[in-house]
């Protein structure tokens, strides 16, 4: 049996460290905002190399903080990928705003920076580049169009923590980066949790505010805000676990590599340009047999997904209202992608009867 992600052998490696961070927790009885919090956010600055990182609840909420600290409201639109989780857009909703879907690149499912131009009118606040499965949007040309229409850059990185393009964590790039620690992704705790990044005081200084029921001093009230706080116990797991990041990253491209010089010449595998660390979140390969492929998979107990099989816009929630819109190269990735086990602790045994089953689904 091979699942998605195996998050038990992950926890007992790391069993000791982790059952006494979780006690050492508890003891302290500093639940909310307590001790762990504030270090694993100085941590968490440190090594992606932001001005400030202040956690939340869920990756949901670091978006939607996120988009009211910058100042996004009704009335306002925001770019972003149809090809991706629906919290990236259901963020922009919460705030009133719409979002507007720009196509992909159909080499690494990220916004394709060419299009965004056309999609600006007077209305639009903000870009939010999704970094797909682990792999860094291409920033360069979304950072130059945003300064020239004067766009805020929001980076959505539920799937990027630790990922890179040209020497600069995902989460620096823009003017605010928005991490999710739901137990899959690749710096997951036991519970849900998120982080905003930004860089300038005003911004955080807003985002705690608002994250704590908009309060500066406790029963002082400046604005309607949030419960929305990270708890002291998934911070003290995720201080154990952020210190292995690197290795869990570079686990999966271990995985990655593997797979793409087993399965290059069945699948189209990932593409990575050279410029970006990508960090395989998920290792999603394109296929005109993808159902062949996942019963065959399935009937050796091998887990396989598809990540994801319908674009935003024709989600039964937006297909009313964008009706009008057609994103071909989304369209045909949801048809065509699959996505594999990938996981730091995947043994290459495993790998190569994942590859050798599929080469049996497809030649028989
Ligand atoms: C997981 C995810 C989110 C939401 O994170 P939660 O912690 O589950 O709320 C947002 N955007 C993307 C791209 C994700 O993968």
């Amino acid at each position: 049996m091979i699942p998605m992600v195996d998050l038990k052998t992950q926890y007992h490696t790391l069993k000791p460290e982790i059952d006494q961070a979780v006690l050492d927790a508890i003891e302290s009885c500093q639940f909310i905002l307590g001790p762990n919090v504030t270090s694993f956010e100085q941590e968490t600055a440190a090594y992606l190399g932001a001005k400030h990182a202040i956690s939340c609840a869920s990756g949901t909420d670091a978006l939607h903080l996120a988009i009211l600290a910058a100042g996004i409201k009704a009335g306002d639109e925001v770019i972003t990928t149809p090809f991706t989780f629906i919290a990236t857009a259901e963020a922009i909703c919460y705030a009133g705003a719409t979002p507007v879907f720009v196509d992909i690149d159909p080499e690494t499912f990220n916004i394709d920076p060419a299009l965004i131009e056309a999609a600006i009118t007077p209305r639009t606040k903000a870009v939010i580049p999704v970094h797909l499965f682990g792999q860094p949007a291409d920033m360069a040309p979304i950072k130059a169009l945003c300064l020239k229409h004067r766009l805020l850059l929001i980076e959505d990185c539920a799937q990027s923590f630790g990922a890179s393009i040209s020497g600069e964590m995902t989460g620096t790039l823009g003017a605010l980066g928005c991490f999710s620690f739901f137990p899959s992704k690749n710096l997951g705790c036991y519970g849900d949790g998120g982080l905003v990044t930004c860089a300038t005081n005003e911004l955080a200084e807003q985002i705690k505010v608002l994250r704590n029921h908009g309060s500066r001093i406790r029963y002082h009230h400046s604005v309607i805000g949030f419960n929305s706080r990270l708890d002291d116990i998934q911070a003290a797991i995720l201080r154990v676990k952020l210190r292995k990041i690197d290795q869990f990253n570079s686990g999966r491209r271990r995985v990655a590599h593997l797979y793409s010089e087993l399965l290059g010449d069945m699948v189209s595998v990932p593409h990575e340009d050279g410029t970006g660390v990508h960090v395989y979140h998920q290792y999603t390969v394109l296929t005109e047999r993808r159902d062949v492929i996942m019963a065959k998979l399935a009937e050796k107990q091998i887990s396989s997904a598809v990540y994801y099989p319908i674009p935003l816009h024709k989600q039964d929630v937006f297909a009313a209202a964008y009706a009008d819109t057609v994103l071909p190269v989304a369209e045909d990735v949801a048809s065509r992608c699959m996505s594999l086990p990938v996981y730091p602790e995947m043994s290459e045994e495993s790998v190569r009867l994942v590859a050798q089953t599929i080469r049996e689904a497809l030649v028989g």
